[in-house]
């Protein structure tokens, strides 16, 4: 518990605590820095896993500010603002901050006070208004900071003045500017949420990450798992093995059939180069492991093993097959330990796209999550801590349990059983921070781009993202990216899009409208205001639309300049969604437009749902609309399949040549049916 800022008695003695012991973790038995100590490690307060832990160096202040930020850091700490502060603020400020929000919120003041110290201000009580507008202009001049960042920067200062101003001890910083002008002035143009600024990863990138992340999961892991037993049992085994003459000739007879024969014994990595695998071949010939190193030294065949590079399989009979062929060989002793560590990645993949919590939440999982269902869907029951607040409406650092539980569909399920094998108790992903596992996923893509390529699947390779990295925290906007719009892309890995709407929906159930619905919604909205712009593009073009929708098409195509680059937000997002003249959605698998009109719907029928389900079109609907691209893409299509059918055993090659003649029926009828724009003029 926090103490309340205005009852704060006096300033802290040298030797208090710089955390405050009911601040400090659970379990930590590690030492609390003093008030008057010259660094703080923030190590005591941290909670939860994913956690960085860092430590302010204060020397690293400039010295006039330095007791200023010292008191004003203990009391951001250790205090919670009065509870009227938050009134008229955004809903997402509290009355604390949560613990690894502290370093980067001293950091910003330790920015500032340099900037100060560079104007010749010595202390906060010396800052004016002016300078305070000055620093904000400083950021997105000088430093060129998004909107974003300064968006940050400025909410830190603000309860910078906010700590100071409460507590009984004031320096008497200035009141931001910003608080009576409105911080839009302050504020670079353009606007969105961290997590709506995130690129979404193109799908092609993210379809062979999630067919190897999938992959893994479902046909490598009982290998790789096995092969891990194998190798713990290696160690353990031959770490037990006493130093006996016949261990002694079974080592050399052992070694001397790789010598007689020309090849390298058994050997493991060792940084950049191989060096013997020791343990393994104790393993193999009951010989004590110090046994095999004394043959090294000073055995017959000293240089042979000092160079060895032969494989030291520990697992052989592998079931896991890609397109019937085996994936590997064998699994060796040096590389087991590196396939349990992509096979963890691999289900963190699945779980982040598929679900789309956050990096956190996942980090947050515990073994146990998932408990089978009595009936209906899993469920994951997990913490949040982005927005874990208490009934006071502070943050909870150590998170709360959610709510509504996640819905979890079956490749999810999977990749959750698949990490349970790995982590029997404890959280799932183990403590890992998010930049270690962004290199783990860096890791698994290389791995699987060279998996790809020795199993001639160059295709499969995962070409890097356009916007560079793959972060942990781009899966969920990809998720909701993808499920807007490619509803039949992705499908094709036996996980339905049309069912991810249906689940998230239930998921995140209407109860709150934050999050995963306000992405979905984004990127539903982001969607149609694309088709209306290459819509009215197209017809200004001279392109021909037809269709039962066509006529209405047209007109929405005309709003199409009031919504370029206007979408930023969730809330713009849905006034977008809710007229129902403009939503267009582009279905790339059925090859026309979906001019939504939910009374019309074939593919919506019973439920009365905001978007359609364009993975269960209907041919007949009253809402479709098709342009000459589509009518194109039909042709090539119907080639296509033509060519197919002449390969294809009967009745296969039916099927498909009937397909072919619909697909030219249909974009013959376009042609005969197509209306202009200037003819609805
Ligand atoms: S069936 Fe109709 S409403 Fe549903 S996706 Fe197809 S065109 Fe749209």
């Amino acid at each position: 518990m926090t103490l309340a800022i205005e009852e704060t008695a006096s300033r802290p003695a040298a030797h208090a605590h710089a955390i405050l012991p009911g601040l400090v973790a659970e379990g930590f038995t590690g030492p609390v820095p003093r008030f008057g100590d010259p660094s703080w490690s923030l190590e005591a307060l941290v909670h939860g896993p994913g956690v960085s832990v860092a430590t302010i160096h204060w020397k690293t202040v400039p010295a006039a500010f330095r007791e200023e930020l010292r008191h004003l850091t203990w009391l951001l700490i250790n205090t919670s603002l009065p509870a009227s502060f938050l009134i008229g603020r955004h809903p997402r400020w509290r009355t604390t901050v949560s613990p690894g929000h502290v370093y980067p919120t001293v950091a910003i003041w330790r920015a500032f006070c340099q900037w100060l110290q560079e104007r010749g201000i010595s202390s906060l009580r010396d800052c004016t208004p002016a300078d305070l507008q000055a620093y904000a202009l400083h950021l997105t001049t000088e430093r060129a900071m998004q909107r974003n960042p300064a968006q940050k920067v400025l909410a830190a200062l603000t309860r910078l003045w906010a700590l100071d101003s409460s507590n009984p001890f004031p320096v008497g910083l200035c009141e931001p500017p910003w608080l009576t002008e409105g911080a839009d002035d302050f504020l670079p143009a353009g606007s969105s949420t961290a997590e709506n600024s995130t690129e979404p990863i193109t799908p092609e990138t993210m379809g062979p990450l999630l067919i190897w992340a999938l992959r893994v999961i479902d046909d490598f892991a009982d290998d790789i798992l096995t092969a891990v037993l194998r190798k713990e049992e290696i160690l353990a085994r031959s770490r037990q093995n006493p130093a006996t003459p016949e261990g002694q000739a079974a080592l050399e007879d052992y070694l001397g059939r790789f010598i007689a024969a020309g090849d390298s014994p058994p050997s493991m990595a060792a940084g950049n180069r191989t060096g013997l695998a020791a343990t393994y071949i104790a393993y193999m010939t009951g010989a004590a492991v110090h046994q095999v190193h004394h043959q090294v030294i000073a055995g017959p065949w000293r240089e042979r093993l000092l160079s060895a590079d032969g494989p030291a399989p520990v697992f052989t009979e592998l079931s896991g097959t890609v397109d019937g062929r085996p994936w590997k060989k064998f699994i060796d002793y040096s590389e087991a330990g590196a396939l349990k560590i992509h096979l963890t990645t691999a289900a963190y993949i699945v779980v982040s796209y598929l679900t789309g919590m956050r990096p956190r939440e996942i980090q947050g999982l515990e073994s146990g999550c998932c408990p089978e269902p009595e009936s209906g869907r899993h469920l994951i029951y997990g913490r949040v801590y982005k927005m874990a607040v208490n009934d006071d409406g502070n943050h909870v650092p150590q998170g709360t349990i959610r709510d509504v539980p996640w819905v979890a569909i079956e490749p999810v399920v999977r990749a959750i059983r698949t990490v349970e094998r790995i982590n029997l108790d404890g959280y799932l992903f183990g403590d890992l921070p998010p930049d270690t596992m962004n290199l783990r996923i860096e890791k698994f893509i290389a791995w699987a781009s060279n998996l790809a390529k020795s199993l001639d699947r160059p295709h499969e390779t995962v070409p890097e993202d356009k916007y560079g990295s793959i972060g942990v925290s781009r899966f969920r906007r990809t998720m909701a990216w993808h499920i807007a719009r490619r509803p039949g892309g992705l499908v094709a890995l036996a996980v339905q899009y049309g069912h991810m709407r249906t689940a998230m929906s239930a998921g995140y159930a209407s109860r709150s409208r934050n999050g995963m619905h306000d992405l979905l919604d984004l990127e539903t909205a982001l969607a149609a205001a694309d088709t209306l712009a290459s819509l009215n593009e197209d017809l200004a073009n001279g392109a021909g639309i037809s269709g039962p929708a066509a006529r209405r098409a047209i007109n929405a195509a005309q709003h199409a300049p009031e919504f370029a680059g206007t979408i930023v937000n969730a809330r713009q997002a849905r006034a977008l969604l809710e007229n129902p003249s403009l939503t267009i959605y582009e279905n790339p698998s059925a090859m026309l437009m979906c001019v939504y009109k939910p009374d019309r719907a074939l593919c919506n029928r019973i439920t009365e749902r905001e978007a359609p389900r364009l993975d269960r079109c209907v041919t007949s609907c009253a809402n479709i609309a098709r342009t000459d691209d589509h009518a194109d893409q039909m042709r090539q299509e119907a080639e296509s399949l033509a060519k197919q059918a002449l390969k294809s055993p009967e009745p296969l090659g039916h099927r498909l040549e009937a397909r072919a003649r619909r697909l030219r029926e249909e974009a013959d009828q376009h042609d005969r049916s197509r209306i202009l724009l200037e003819e609805t003029r």
